[in-house]
């Protein structure tokens, strides 16, 4: 295949992954909310003003109408564009460099994977829930790609451990000191990461997790911007650890060298 043919294929993956972009938007604003995600059409939340093509057109309407609604000039949340600006990037970084199967079903695995990663993350700040509906989706595409990729084994005892570890730590934590430390949807997810990672992969996911949490959650009562009662939704640790380990795996390997002392 030609490289002029490959640039232009690919721009047309850019554009596409920015609608899946503001398809997202949709989502992080109506699954917590129990809403369909089809219909109605998109309308402004303050002034309830439907969006016509041009207005809904990514990261473009938002600098267009420089990030306010079209009708009651009401502020329009900062989080739109950048949701279509990162899928746009990962559109760009994900497209496949040649057109063998195993590339492209790669290609749509990381790309959906980043798509949920990026719902869960939005909706469990805001939220502090992770939709038991994107963790279905999740569950199936890593099911189908991990055993397709790396066969029974790897993904059966990985997905064990990631379930099976945070579930008695948190039964553990609760028999010692009477309170939830994880959340349901944080165990399902570790347990669905586990059918990728492996065992190894998902106990180091556990570990990092952990580690970003704690400085996180240290800055944050350090700069007093949150209570030491409070807790912290575990969701985006959980996500950010994983997209490290997962799309940046060359890099994370020489981070573990390096830490395990063997660099
Ligand atoms: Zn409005």
């Amino acid at each position: 295949m030609s490289s002029t043919l490959l640039l232009v294929l690919k721009i047309y993956f850019v554009i596409f992954a920015s609608m899946i972009g503001s398809f997202l938007n949709v989502v992080i604003y109506r699954v917590p909310l129990g809403q369909n995600i089809v219909f109605p059409r998109s309308k402004c939340p303050n002034c309830s003003f439907q969006l016509s093509w041009f207005l809904n057109i990514p990261v473009l309407s938002f600098l267009f109408l420089k990030g306010r609604c079209y009708k009651c000039k009401q502020k329009i949340s900062f989080q739109y564009p950048l949701v279509e600006f990162l899928c746009a990037g990962a559109g760009y970084f994900f497209f496949p460099n040649d057109f063998q199967v195993e590339s492209i079903v790669s290609s749509f695995f990381y790309f959906a994977t980043f798509c949920v990663f990026l719902c869960h993350l939005f909706i469990d700040i805001k939220h502090r829930l992770l939709p038991d509906s994107l963790n279905i989706f999740l569950l199936l595409v890593f099911l189908a790609f991990s055993i397709w990729r790396f066969g029974w084994v790897h993904s059966t005892l990985g997905g064990m451990v990631g379930f099976l570890m945070p579930l008695s730590i948190t039964w553990l934590f609760y028999k010692l000191r009477g309170q939830i430390g994880l959340g349901g949807g944080d165990i399902k997810l570790f347990g669905i990461l586990g059918l990728f990672l492996g065992v190894k992969g998902i106990i180091y996911n556990i570990f990092l997790s952990c580690w970003i949490g704690a400085i996180v959650g240290g800055s944050l009562i350090l700069f007093k911007r949150m209570k030491k009662s409070e807790s912290l939704a575990f969701g985006p640790y959980i996500i950010l650890a994983a997209s490290v380990q997962m799309f940046f795996p060359s890099q994370f390997q020489k981070f573990v060298e390096y830490v395990m002392g063997r660099y």
